[in-house]
């Protein structure tokens, strides 16, 4: 049996990148650029003010002072979208607006606060003034934001491979980019297979349990940037298994994600219908929970079995699934948020890789501490549901006691 790594490079191996889009930038959150971006403007666009005041010399008011003001006329009022028409002479000032060019001439802003037309601001008097009085010095580019200063023409602003968040978006507009090329969204279909699975709006029968699986997968292929294409709950026969993985096949996906019916029981055909069809690549893997883990393809498209009981397929989903999106997703390199924490009690395991349900604490000194939540069955959806973190429990490892650290997965 594989250990977790070896499954997982193994697995990893059948994943590349999907073919590249061009997308409207509002359309471009939590998608994967194929290309870096380099700009072609300076930002800022010009040297502008980064107050509403008086663009000044800075020489002409240094020794400015509230007992001893300075005197400028004003020879032009220069709001926001304007751009000026003169250049500044010694003596003179122009009003000026935040955002507004810096006029020729000007090498500094003083705030509207620090001249004596603050009290008409603050009554919203808006009459241009002829002259006014400064009442304090300010250094050269005091308050001025300069042509160029954030970003150069040329600089390459983002990386290829980079995932867009929505500052990035912002980032993208100031540089006038309408248009993005990324990795179209990975197509993963799910499917659930089992005799007594229902979806979850059909009352339920004796014997019968809401297929749950299909929900969570497919909330989680969300989260990481796929499409989750939900092919139904499938009958445990041999034959409907087949339909249904050849209909999933042609349906152009990127992975076939089943859960259940890749163990040993009776009914369990998943796997014999994958190593007949297509290749069966290894359908264990020595991990807690989720041991029954398939893997290989169908018809030449990825496919990945998770086991059926809802922790062990979403603990498959984070372990497998998770990178292997990421990489058909164009991500260069998929990092988990993990931390290290301490346990507050003893663990107990069975030697296999383990990934446990438990509650993460900050404690005053900064450090965190962990405590199992409730009991570890892989049926109990709900002790994962108060859980924030998956500790790590080492191959190999049959107990830790309390004080032990260990590494963490957050969920959150
Ligand atoms: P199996 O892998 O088919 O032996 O299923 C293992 C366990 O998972 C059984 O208790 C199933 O009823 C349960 N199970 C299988 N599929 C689902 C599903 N889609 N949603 C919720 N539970 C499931
Ligand atoms: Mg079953």
């Amino acid at each position: 049996m594989l250990n977790v790594s070896e499954a997982l490079e193994k697995l990893l191996n059948a994943f590349s990148p999907v073919e590249v889009e061009e997308v409207p930038l509002h359309k471009a959150v939590g998608r994967v650029l194929s290309a870096s971006i380099a700009s072609q403007l300076d930002l800022p666009l010009f040297s502008n003010s980064s107050m509403d005041g008086f663009a000044v010399i800075a020489e002409d008011v240094e020794n400015a002072h509230p007992d001893k003001p300075v005197s400028l006329s004003v020879v032009e009022d220069i709001p926001a979208g304007s751009f000026p028409s003169k250049k500044l002479d010694r003596a003179q000032t122009a009003r000026i607006m935040t955002g507004a060019p810096l006029p020729e001439g000007a090498d500094a802003i003083v705030p509207v606060e620090d001249t004596d037309q603050f009290a008409r601001y603050l009554h919203s008097e808006t009459e241009f003034p002829t002259k006014v009085n400064i009442n304090k010095n300010v250094q050269p580019g005091d308050y001025v934001r300069f042509k160029g200063e954030d970003v150069s023409n040329g600089d390459v602003v983002f990386e290829a491979n980079t995932k867009l968040r929505p500052q990035d978006i912002g980032l993208l507009a100031m540089l006038g980019i309408a248009n993005v090329s990324v990795f179209r969204r990975p197509r993963i279909v799910i499917l659930s297979t089992g005799d007594e699975l229902v979806p979850v709006e059909i009352p339920l029968q004796p014997g019968k349990i809401h297929d749950s699986n299909a929900y969570t997968l497919s909330a989680l292929i969300a989260r990481d940037g796929g499409d989750a294409i939900y092919l139904g709950i499938v009958p445990d026969k041999e034959e409907s298994v087949r339909e249904i993985l050849e209909t999933a096949a042609e349906s152009r996906a990127d992975l076939i994600l089943s859960s259940a019916g890749v163990s040993v029981g009776a009914f369990d055909f998943v796997r014999t219908v994958v190593q007949q069809d297509g290749k069966l690549d290894f359908w264990r893997v020595n991990m807690r929970p989720g041991k029954p883990l398939a893997f290989g393809n169908f018809h030449n498209v990825p496919f990945i079995g998770l086991p059926g009981n809802p922790v062990s397929a979403f603990v498959g989903y984070e372990v497998f699934v998770r990178p292997a999106i990421s990489r058909l997703a164009g991500l260069k390199n998929f990092t988990r948020n993990q931390i290290r924490a301490t346990i507050r009690h003893e663990i107990h395991s069975d030697g296999r890789e383990s990934f446990l349900r438990a509650v993460l604490e900050k404690q005053e000194d900064g450090s965190w501490s962990a405590r199992l939540t409730g009991h570890q069955g892989s049926g109990n959806l709900l002790s994962l549901v108060q859980a924030n973190a998956l500790l790590i429990i080492p191959s190999g490892v049959k107990s830790l006691p309390s004080g032990s650290d260990v590494d963490a997965w957050l969920l959150n």
